[in-house]
């Protein structure tokens, strides 16, 4: 498995220094790649298309910080301002920047599918007050268990345990915390369904809803002229996010994607590919959940008087062993990633599918 990128940034104890590395994908096509995941708060990749008469900005960050120096660097880079900003889904790592960009470009539109300025408006406007809530008592827990050596409940913290906690965590929350004082919120204001081709001049570019699959709204954007691919969470490495996913239409959902000819991707999170091999392998680990998931529940339910399956027998049936140790060997903070933003949130997801299914045949 292979997601060859450029030269990494190096890492540093913070989210935000030395931050992203700028990447140049294409002609007039920079990608921002963002600070390597490390399983406390993240933020995602923000990409540029250039053309001769404007821009297109795909996804603006988490962390207005972030967002900041990628403006002053796009005005740097370009002298045509941007026609548009596209937020690939609605999670927050992907527009919260949204409303710098608006602040520096006034009037610019913010695109998004309708499902995406949907869950917008339904569920993230107080994000930055809920945030503000909830974050200081992570912080003071978190702190607490460290000084301790145990959690709450009173189980003794490993080193790894202190380790994640100390070097991860901590850092990360106290970064957030003032990232979250900069965050004004500005959802899409312009919305489609299926697909809108914009001109930027010398230059088409295609932003398309190819099906549900890491959110209901997923968006890619396709260059035609350079063969570059932005993926938005659909592809995100070292390991995918699956909460609240679509675990079944991501894997035809990605069969569409797979359909395009593009040579280089700009995933949501991690390094340019230049290859497939990543998402097939993304491909083939979401089909053997589904798969398990479903035959688990349908052998269960062929057995007469047994009782219905719970989430956690199916966490216990569900193999992804190979899986995880080809995507993050034996990297502490990384297995963790693999099991909390995704296999855990993916089964059930998947085991929800299933029921579903399972109640409608009957
Ligand atoms: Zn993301």
């Amino acid at each position: 498995m292979t997601y060859m990128g450029t030269t990494k940034a190096e890492m540093s104890s913070s989210l935000l220094e030395p931050g992203y590395e700028t990447v140049d994908v294409a002609d007039r096509i920079i990608a921002f790649i963002a600070p390597a995941f490390r399983g406390a708060v993240v933020t995602g990749n923000t990409t540029v298309i250039g053309g001769n008469d404007s821009l297109m900005v795909v996804d603006s960050g988490h962390f207005p910080s972030l967002t900041k120096r990628i403006i002053t660097q796009i005005r740097h880079r370009f002298q045509q301002p941007p026609k548009f900003v596209v937020n690939t889904h609605w999670h927050p790592d992907h527009w919260m920047g949204n409303s710098l960009f608006r602040e520096a470009f006034p009037g610019m539109p913010i695109l998004s599918h309708v499902s995406t300025r949907k869950m917008i408006q339904r569920s993230m406007l107080d994000y930055p007050e809920q945030m503000s809530k909830q974050f200081p008592a992570i912080l003071r827990d978190t702190k607490e268990a460290v000084r301790n050596g145990k959690r709450k409940d009173g189980t003794v913290l490993t080193e790894e345990d202190k380790r994640y906690r100390s070097q991860v965590i901590i850092p990360d929350v106290e970064n957030f915390l003032i990232e979250i004082e900069k965050m004004q919120v500005e959802p899409p204001n312009l919305t489609f369904e299926e697909g809108v081709n914009v001109d930027l001049g010398d230059r088409e570019v295609r932003v398309l809803h190819l099906g549900r699959g890491n959110t209901a709204g997923d968006v890619v954007v396709y260059v035609p002229d350079s063969k570059i691919l932005v993926t938005g969470d659909l592809v995100v490495a070292p390991t995918p996010f699956a909460s609240g996913s679509y675990i079944s239409e991501w894997v035809e959902t990605l069969k569409k994607l797979r359909a395009f000819d593009a040579t280089s991707l700009v995933p949501g999170h991690g390094s340019v590919m230049h290859d497939w091999d990543y998402v097939d392998t993304v491909s083939g680990m979401l089909k053997s959940i589904a798969d398990q998931v479903q035959n688990a529940v349908e052998r269960n339910a062929a057995i007469p008087g047994n009782s219905p399956l719970s989430l956690e027998d199916v966490h216990k049936i569900v193999e992804l062993e190979t899986y995880e140790k080809g995507m993050v060997g034996e990297d502490y903070f990384l297995k963790l990633a693999f099991q909390r933003a995704f296999a855990q949130p993916a089964i059930a997801r998947a085991f929800l599918e299933a029921k579903f299914s399972e109640e409608r045949s009957t």
